[in-house]
């Protein structure tokens, strides 16, 4: 990146230049589609003069496809052409691809297809190593249902693609190979160059972000917007006509002609900041989906409940982009409504061995007290380390010394350590939502007592249940000795997170989809069983499985008047276990069906899929059971959204598993032991015959709870008590 204080008119004596310019948006204005974005007499003769510029390299770096750019290559041969962000590449009067194509894009190619035949004027642009869905066309109050839609259609699919990414532009939404950007391109530029060479890279989009901050220092991105936003360019320019008398400036300047006028139009980027440093940073490892209208799907109950006091205190978000990038870890901060966003991309490797390798498959097991599913790896360790330095780095940027800083879950333990060791003056605090385990099954980590030690170098550090501090202080004690307990003791709180309650009930209230529609149809008078997880062998789905089947097989009545749902949202599938567990699942559920189903009623409906909480609310609402039975579960939110959509005139009700979190403070569901199938059998058999009397009762309790541990009760205690 180029420092800000860059003297722009030096472009004009720079030995060699690489120029790398956008097309779309930069050198000629945006129109509704590529094809009708037309090059003019002005920008061929600024083309040709570009391509004929001495001691420099001009490449256009486009995201079009390549056939939208081969009328370039044929006019301005001398130009270097970058289509789809960089896969294609022309130079020397041949193109070549950086990638191969990626044909699983076909699949949600389809997706989004069917997604556009619904919202006239939506067009999807299918390129080889991308496909992009554009909105421009489409009714401006239809935008945001489209690209929820499209969200969710696309992340929920990615999570079986760890290859892709999906990255927001304008009133698009595309997703792509992680390789494919236009970061990739300028270094293939640089490359053209002889060395020493400096970088001009000029673009508007936010595809263009990933040119500027593969810069250098003394290299120079300029933004094109008519406004100043948050960027990693150092200048801006207000539109195409300003980019062309640049650019004629520059080459006229280059040529040393006498009469080139300095433009007067380049202006800093970044709009001033507006506020002082902000009084809270909340942190964790994946930035959370920015709130945009009432999309609350992908916000969730944490983000929405955390609002208020962001905003109160100009507050700012932290986490990785989701994407990985040589060299990565470049702080990129905009300004949202409710809140600023800060985001930085890993650098290589660190989503295999930080993420997917200690925080996956060290971190998660051992703290779900499954030791036997754990391994450590040295170099595992050492990322994870160097990981949490880094996010300590970021937030002392993001922020001022006196910054009050959140810390969210179990991928970011040491920051706060990291932070003190910075010198951090403000106060910090750190909240784990997964269970903690016994001392005996947190010292099998080969850094125990340093991860114990550091968990207490926060101010507060907060877990969801007694059970969990329970295990915390034994575990201070265990290894730090009574010093360490006492330190514990001081720092511990216990705040149940919950969820919005009214939001559910509405929801659940409100006319269901017409898919819904379609299933009620499809259930009739059977009563519902339902489950409602991520696809996590913490959730114990194959254990449900078994004990929904010895249901079926110890109380024959039930055959055919009860239909077992089961929503298994895919996650971590680059993770084995995962995978595998995938496996196991789709077998047991064809076992079950081949066993016990019959011409017109199939036992269990298994949803390998995400639905929004609107369709879960109404889900919910049907079920005369909700089945809830992790293995082991910090919280879950899942049993709490079942009890806020029931009907409070004709209840369902909760089987929830004895180990979850949610247990303790909701006594009144129907606990169960999920290892126990013929336990939960007997259980489920029990709530399928429960009287309304019954249901009533334990319903008005459960539903105190719930509407009384919601999500901003959580989130407004644990700050209070955090900055004293
Ligand atoms: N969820 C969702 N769509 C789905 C399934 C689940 O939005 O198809 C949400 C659900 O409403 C809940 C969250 O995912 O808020 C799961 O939270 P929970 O605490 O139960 O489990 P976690 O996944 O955090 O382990």
């Amino acid at each position: 990146m180029c420092s800000v204080n860059v003297e722009w008119t030096q472009l004009a004596a720079v030995g060699h230049l690489v120029i790398a310019l956008d097309l779309d948006g930069t050198l000629i204005p945006f129109a509704a589609t590529p094809e009708e974005a037309r090059i003019d007499g002005d920008t061929a003769a600024l083309l040709e003069a570009l391509s004929e510029l001495p001691a420099a390299t001009v490449g256009i770096v486009s995201g079009r496809p390549r056939d939208l750019v081969d009328d370039l290559v044929t006019r301005f041969p001398r130009l270097s052409v970058a289509a789809e962000h960089g896969v294609w590449r022309f130079t020397n009067g041949a193109w070549t691809a950086a990638l191969p194509p990626v044909v699983q894009l076909d699949e949600i190619a389809q997706s989004l297809s069917a997604l556009a035949q619904r919202h006239p004027g939506a067009l999807i642009e299918r390129k080889s190593c991308s496909v992009c869905l554009h909105w421009r066309r489409v009714g401006g109050e239809h935008h945001d249902e489209i690209a929820q839609a499209a969200e969710v259609l696309v992340d929920e699919w990615l999570e079986t693609q760890p290859h892709l990414e999906r990255l927001p532009a304008i009133e698009a939404l595309e997703v792509r190979h992680r390789a494919a950007h236009k970061g990739g391109a300028v270094g293939w530029l640089r490359g053209l160059a002889p060395a020493g060479a400096r970088v001009l890279a000029i673009g508007d989009d936010l595809t263009d972000e990933d040119m500027f901050v593969s810069l250098r220092e003394h290299d120079v991105g300029m933004l094109v917007a008519a406004e100043p936003r948050r960027t990693q360019a150092v200048l801006r320019l207000p539109g195409p006509p300003a980019v062309h008398r640049f650019l004629r400036w520059l080459i006229d300047a280059r040529a040393r002609q006498p009469t080139a006028a300095v433009p007067d139009d380049v202006v800093p980027a970044r709009a001033p900041r507006s506020s002082a440093a902000p009084r809270l940073i909340v942190a964790s490892n994946r930035l959370p989906a920015a709130p945009t209208g009432d999309r609350t799907r992908e916000v969730g109950g944490l983000v929405s409940a955390l609002i208020p006091a962001l905003s109160e205190a100009g507050g700012i978000w932290l986490g990785w982009s989701g994407a990985e990038r040589d060299p990565g870890l470049r702080l990129r901060v905009e300004d949202g409504e409710a809140f600023s966003r800060a985001q930085f991309d890993y650098p290589p490797s660190w989503r295999e061995k930080f993420y997917i390798g200690f925080c996956n498959q060290s971190l998660w097991p051992l703290l779900h007290a499954m030791p036997g599913r754990v391994r450590y790896h040295d170099d595992e360790w050492r990322v994870y380390t160097e990981a949490n330095r880094a996010y300590a780095a970021q937030l002392l940027e993001a922020g001022g010394p006196e910054t009050d800083i959140w810390v969210q879950d179990f991928h970011l333990m040491l920051v706060g350590r990291e932070l003190r060791r910075a010198g951090h003056r403000g106060r910090i605090g750190f909240f784990l939502h997964v269970p903690f385990p016994p001392l005996d099954i947190f010292e099998t980590m080969p850094w125990a007592a340093e991860v114990m030690s550091a968990l207490l170098d926060y101010d507060r550090f907060g877990v969801h249940t007694q059970r969990w501090a329970g295990n915390v202080l034994a575990t201070a004690r265990g290894l730090l000795g009574v010093e360490g307990e006492a330190r514990a003791k001081e720092r511990l709180r216990v705040v149940p997170v919950g969820i919005d309650p009214d939001r559910f009930a509405e929801a659940a209230l409100r006319p269901p989809s017409a898919e819904l529609g379609q299933f009620d149809r499809l259930l009739g008078e059977r009563k519902l069983i339902l489950g409602v997880d991520r696809l996590d062998y913490s959730k114990g789905i194959p254990e449900r499985l078994e004990a929904f089947a010895r249901l079926l097989e110890v109380y024959p009545q039930w055959r055919n008047k009860v239909s077992f749902v089961q929503v298994s949202v895919p996650t971590r599938s680059e993770v084995p276990e995962y995978a595998e567990l995938r496996t196991r699942v789709e077998t047991l559920v064809g076992r079950i069906n081949g066993t016990y189903g019959e011409a017109d009623w199939v036992p269990v409906r298994y949803l390998y899929r995400s639905y929004d909480q609107d369709t879960l609310a109404h889900l919910y609402r049907e079920a005369a059971v909700g089945l809830v039975t992790p293995l082991r579960d910090g919280m879950n939110l899942v049993a709490k959204e079942y009890i806020a959509a029931q009907d409070p005139t004709n209840p369902g009700v909760l089987v929830m598993s004895k180990f979850c979190g949610a247990a303790e403070r909701m006594p009144l569901a129907v606990l169960t032991n999920p290892y126990h199938a013929d336990g939960v059998a007997a259980d489920l058999h029990a709530a399928l015959e429960m009287p309304l009397l019954d249901r009533l009762s334990r319903y008005e309790l459960l539903r105190a709870t719930v509407w009384q541990d919601t999500a901003s009760a959580w989130a407004q205690t644990f700050l209070a008590d955090l900055r004293g």
